[in-house]
């Protein structure tokens, strides 16, 4: 394990591809390269809140929390090695063409070199500083949105959903202007950094902003680096077709938990399929496809539950009009092939999925009987308000009483007993025991997942200054699949005064 001091960098990302001659933070359009060399600025006092060790473990780093790592990891101090900049990259945002974007709150400080040599991690901070990119906001976030960031993906992470990292939250000890329901009634609140990782935070916006300036070169260069880097040896339309298949496992694993991203935006769509950037994200709590936590997305519902599968593939519609512009003639129908199989594709994949959380294993001679079930447990869901959590951890158990917000319905009582005898009828034909497939459920369904509620109380309780309970809810999630003695306070559906509550079921995206 190493201090901050002396680990080892990488640099492909800032040797490889142009930088933004000007070194000015001023913020401005950036042509003809990929980033800007930009220093974090400095912040009062930063206190390290957390240092996840597992990820600290990845890049070699002695998580103890010295001074000197809080100074890094809260943008005051550099060490030799780092380069610092922000990367330049536009995007759609609900659906229209935003021009460039950019990290105008992220700063990656370097890349890098896991100890085995075999890894190379991009360390970034959010909310270290203004950059060219941050138009007229501050470059600040606030603790809560850092703390949601931190627990979500390292709680991705534990569920198996791909994502990126969280290595650290710091506190600022400035203050940060916020308007958090847009209601004209800003008020000041606690700044705080998250230290996040990743291979790569290249996002389908990067692609999207050479092709929008016909800077074809600068396209080029940019996808030929990101093929050689991390999809060694594929065509463009190989390539293609690579992210096409991560995003959409990555969207099938969302749903299989319950998460809402809230903010599809092809500028947060990451090209090597990890989930990225959670800002107003939510977990389902009642089964409702039509679910966004996202209050600015609440008269479209552009990104709810329910359509993040079609949204995915009109950002990947998008990337795809980006890259057929440098792409060979021959390439251009094979990419075009991609995009017309992967509903079907997507479909398919979501299939296996809900199946497996019934403990089911598709096969050739079940189709209708499972297409049945996949029906009729649509309709169970829809017709009571049903804790989608709780309720496919209690198939397995029996224990389904407990997944209900309120009486239901005799009719639903009825409908509901009618397909869990078909249910366990299907069960038979896979040959194995009840313990063997509770066994198998327990490990796709998971008990613990943050709740919107819990996170919102954790927040209450690090803004009053106590981080205890943030270091037990990250505790938790470590285990999401593991019943946790003592721990079924983290396990409990919506309490009833959460169910409206601004933070907890509607977020904004002010952070
Ligand atoms: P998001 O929807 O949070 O992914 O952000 C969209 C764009 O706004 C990105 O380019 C962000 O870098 C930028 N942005 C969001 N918040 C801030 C902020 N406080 N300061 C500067 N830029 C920001
Ligand atoms: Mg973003």
């Amino acid at each position: 394990m190493l201090a901050v001091s002396s680990l080892s960098y990488a640099d492909r990302f800032v040797t490889a591809l142009p930088a933004d001659p000007s070194v000015e933070p001023r913020a401005r359009q950036v042509h003809h390269a990929c980033y800007s060399h930009t220093l974090p600025t400095s912040v009062a006092a930063p206190r390290i809140l957390l240092v996840v060790p597992e990820v600290a473990a990845l890049l070699g780093l002695d998580p103890t929390p010295t001074a000197e790592l809080a100074e890094v990891l809260g943008g005051n101090r550099l060490v030799p090695g780092m380069k610092p900049y922000a990367a330049c990259y536009g995007g759609h945002q609900f659906g229209t063409w935003a021009g460039q974007l950019g990290d105008g709150r992220a700063i990656t400080l370097g890349e890098i070199v896991s100890p085995d040599g075999d890894q190379t991690w991009e360390l970034q901070l959010k909310g270290a500083g203004p950059t060219p990119y941050s138009r007229r906001a501050d470059g600040r976030a606030v603790l809560r949105s850092s703390l949601r960031e931190l627990v979500c993906s390292e709680a991705m992470h534990h569920l198996g959903v791909p994502t990126t990292r969280a290595l650290s939250l710091v506190a600022t000890g400035d203050p940060v202007q916020r308007d958090l329901l847009y209601d004209g009634h800003p008020r000041f609140e606690p700044g705080a950094i998250t230290g996040r990782v990743a291979p790569s935070f290249l996002r389908f916006g990067n692609f999207e902003l050479p092709a929008s300036r016909d800077d074809l070169p600068l396209l080029d260069t940019l996808v030929r680096f990101t093929i050689d880097t991390f999809f060694p040896g594929k065509d463009i339309a190989a390539w293609f077709a690579e992210v096409a298949d991560r995003t959409a496992w990555m969207v099938v694993e969302w749903l299989r938990v319950g998460f809402v991203h809230g903010v599809m935006n092809t500028d947060n769509m990451s090209i090597l399929g990890l989930t990225i950037d959670y800002g107003p994200y939510g977990w389902l709590e009642s089964f409702d496809p039509d679910w966004t936590p996202n209050t600015t997305d609440a008269q479209h519902r552009r990104y709810r539950y329910g359509q993040q599968g079609q949204v995915a593939l009109w950002n990947l519609g998008q990337l795809a009009r980006a890259i057929v512009r440098i792409a060979p003639d021959d390439q251009v129908p094979r990419i075009q092939r991609t995009l017309e199989r992967w509903p079907q594709r997507f479909a398919a994949m979501h299939r296996d999925t809900t199946l497996r959380k019934l403990g089911l294993h598709g096969r050739p001679d079940t189709v209708g009987t499972d297409d049945a079930l996949l029906e009729g447990l649509g309709e169970l869901l829809l017709s009571a308000e049903i804790d989608m959590t709780l309720f496919f951890r209690g198939l397995a158990t029996g224990e389904l009483d407990e997944a209900y917000y309120g009486e239901p319905s005799p009719a639903h009582v009825a409908r509901r007993a009618a397909w869990l005898d078909a249910w366990a009828a299907r069960t038979r034909l896979e040959g194995v025991s009840d313990e063997a497939r509770a066994a198998r459920m327990a490990a796709i369904n998971p008990l613990y997942v943050p709740r919107n509620y819990l996170v919102h109380e954790v927040i209450e309780a690090a803004e009053r200054g106590d981080h205890a309970p943030l270091l037990e809810l990250v505790d938790v999630l470590r285990r999401p699949y593991q019943v946790q003695p003592g721990r079924e306070r983290h396990a409990r559906k919506r309490p009833e005064w959460a169910r409206h509550k601004p933070g907890c079921s509607m977020l904004s995206c002010s952070s």
